[in-house]
Formats: structure tokens, sequence, C-alpha cells
């Protein structure tokens, strides 16, 4: 019998994630044929080499014995209540452990919170470039993304008067990713003012995506918006992820703040969409209270004489000595979102650039178009090699882009 091809849902088509997109794929095609690789398109710490801090991983094996069981839909009590401390300690306001939430990672919660906010046809303002998994979520709970520019000419910062003139009665939340991937952008106190002030006039959900908390460079504060948001409902993200450089774990939580009374059935909403899925994986959970009340590390990485801080430079060297590239120095965060300039930036596509550079050269990077941003002449690379791969890597675009020119 012949059975015609499976429909898959439409409005898939709007969909990418080009970080393990089609160019990921013909990598993983090259590495099977012998090709050396190297592999510059995920943010995954333990990929580089980098270790989940040692108390954080015996955490998690002493909280093996009781983690049999399903937990709390919202997370297990104890890793609920040592991030209400932190955030009460940093003026989270109204943070408590009821309105914590730990998922499968941010990914999971980012998904979550928004199927919980939105009907068909609301609007989220995005940044641009985005996360894409936040256009993804958006367009599958069937929003509308709507993107606020945040260009090299603003040092990639969000401009409040393009966001504002973009607000519309069915704008329903603004996110904001800080810092920021992919431009590595650290936001200063007075613009999340002026950013909280925005969600206060047209009631809108701020949604803060910090998973790279602290994870800044030569003396950048990094400013949590919760803190300065007062009032008005704030959903802020973390995780285990980046800052104790445990990916694979999938730990990630939300910290919804502000009037209880403005949050209103939101706060349900999350709790029941999040018993629908059971629980986080247990286990790893237990590393929250170890994480959250432990020494510091990922400023050992990040401050001068850290690995971070050192393929950092590299990156910014590499791309000040090339007459091709143009880079905003990634003030937080974990990776460059460098320009291409001048002659070899003539008919550019960073699609087909990405791919010259993976097929001639075998670096893989994603293409600034990857992260909603039209007609990009960007790509991303993380800062997650060490230094001495970063010069290398950054050799062989500067081949490319040398050939490109001359073209
Ligand atoms: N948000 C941002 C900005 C990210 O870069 C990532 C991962 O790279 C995530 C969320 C998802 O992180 P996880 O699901 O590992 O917590």
């Amino acid at each position: 019998m012949h059975h015609p091809p499976l429909p898959t849902r439409e409005s898939l088509r709007e969909v990418r994630y080009d970080i393990r997109g089609e160019l990921s794929r013909r990598a993983h095609e090259l590495q099977g044929q012998g090709r050396e690789l190297i592999r510059l398109n995920i943010g995954n710490p333990g990929a580089f080499g980098f270790r989940a801090p040692e108390h954080l991983q015996q955490a998690v094996v002493a909280g093996l014995a009781g983690a049999d069981a399903y937990t709390h839909q919202q997370g297990l009590p104890a890793a609920r209540e040592a991030l209400a401390d932190f955030h009460r300690r940093r003026g989270t306001p109204n943070a408590s452990a009821e309105r914590i939430f730990v998922g499968n990672g941010v990914s999971e919660l980012i998904d979550i919170s928004l199927r919980a906010l939105l009907d068909p046809g609301d609007e989220v303002l995005l940044p641009s470039p985005d996360y894409p998994l936040w256009s993804a979520a958006t367009i599958l709970n069937q929003g509308r993304p709507v993107y606020y520019p945040c260009t090299p000419e603003h040092g990639f910062l969000p401009e409040p008067a393009a966001i504002e003139a973009l607000i519309t009665p069915r704008t329903r939340a603004l996110v904001v990713i800080n810092p920021n991937n992919p431009t590595g952008a650290n936001y200063p106190p007075e613009l999340l003012r002026v950013l909280v002030d925005i969600a206060a006039r047209h009631r809108l959900l701020l949604m803060a995506d910090e998973i790279y908390d602290g994870i800044t460079y030569d003396g950048a504060e990094f400013n949590p918006l919760a803190p300065l948001a007062g009032d008005v409902p704030c959903l802020t993200f973390g995780g285990l992820s980046k800052v104790w450089r445990a990916c694979g774990w999938r730990v990630g939580w939300g910290v919804l703040s502000g009037d209880p009374l403005v949050i209103g059935d939101y706060h349900h909403a999350l709790d029941l969409l999040s018993a629908l899925r059971l629980c986080a994986n247990v286990p790893a959970q237990s590393a929250v209270p170890a994480a959250l009340d432990g020494p510091e590390t990922i400023r050992e990485l990040t401050a001068p004489g850290g690995r971070l801080h050192a393929s950092r430079q590299a990156v910014i060297d590499a791309c000040a000595s090339s007459r091709h590239l143009s880079l905003v120095a990634p003030a937080g965060a974990l990776y460059a979102f460098p320009q291409v300039v001048g002659d070899a930036a003539a008919d550019f596509d960073d699609q087909r650039f990405a791919l010259e550079l993976l097929e001639q050269e075998s670096v893989l990077v994603v293409p600034g178009s990857g992260f909603n941003v039209p007609a990009s002449r960007h790509f991303r690379v993380t800062l997650l090699p060490d230094a001495a791969t970063i010069r290398e890597v950054f050799a062989r675009i500067d081949r490319l882009l040398e050939r490109m020119a001359a073209r």
C-alpha cells in the first residue's frame, strides 16, 4: 500500500536553528569522511575541555540516592529555596520559592513561558540578532516575533525609541538577552531602567534571558534586570549550562518577580504547563544549592590570565589585524559577532561564506542570518577554543576573505 509522506506542521517552515542546521549536518558528513574540523558553532563548554566545578559534580552524585522519584513540577524544594535566597540577596522583588520554576535547561522554560502567555497573533518583542530559540518558540506557540534591531553602530545595544515604535495592542512581552548571545553586548543599568519603563507603560511582561549572568570581561559589570523592575512583572532565566559549564545536565530556572496582583494567573499557567511535563531531571537539580552557595568559579576563566579572557583577546586581535573584519569587542557571554567589510563584503551572502569556510578551510561558524538578522554580513564564533586555535581559525577565515576580495 502506498503511503503519502507524513504531513509536518506548517509553521515549521518559518522556524530555523542554524546553530545545528544544514551546515552542521554537512560538517558531520565531512567528519565521517575523515576530515578534521574546527567547530565553533555551539556554545558547549564541555566540548572544549571545560568541566563543571568539582563541588557541583559531588552534589549531583550525593543527590542521586534520593532522586528516583518525580519531584514537584516546579523543581526540587532545596534548589528553589537556594534560588530564592540568591535572588533576594541581589534585590529581585518578591523572589520566593513558590515563584521559581526549574526546567530541563532554559530551553524548555522559554517554550513553556511563551506557551503560557500567548494567544494566536500575540506579539513578542525580540532582539535582532536573537538567540533563535526565542523566535522558534514564539512562532510555534502561534505568536509573532517583532524584532527590535541591535546594530553594531550602537554597540549592539537596544534603542528604546525603536522598541517603543514597534509596540501595538497585541504586544505581550519584551525579551532582553543580557549578556547577549550572539553579540557579546552587556547592557548598562541606565538602558535597562528605560526598558523597564517601556514595559511598565505598555503593560508588558519582561523576559530576561540571563543565562550568561556574570560572564563579563575587562571589568564590565553584569546588571540583572529584575532588581530594577520593581512591580513590573519579570521572568528571569538562568541555569547551570554556561556559568557552571554543565550544559549536558539540563538544568535551567525561571524566577518570576514583580507585583503578584499583576502576575495574576500567569503563575498558575506556568505551574500547569510545568505539571504537564511532570518535572525536570531530578539528580542534576541537586547541584543548584552547591552552585549558588559555593565559590564563584567563572571569574577565574574570564579575568586576565583566564582561558576565556585569552581567547576573547585572540579574537579581538585577529579582527583588528584583518582588513576584512570589523568587530564590536564582546563585553560578555561566550561569543563574538564579527562583520565582513570592504572588498570581501561585495555581493556577500553569509550562508555561502559559511559553507565555503567549512568546505575550503574546515572551520564551522554560524552565519549571522541564523540569528534573524536580515542581509547579514556577520558570523558568530564561540570564545570556547583556546587562544592558539582561535588564531588558527582567524588565519583561515582571512585566507578565504582574501580569495573572496580578489574575485
Ligand atoms: N538562552 C540563550 C541566550 C542561550 O545562548 C542558550 C544556549 O546556548 C539558552 C538560552 C539555552 O540554554 P540551556 O537550555 O542549556 O539552559
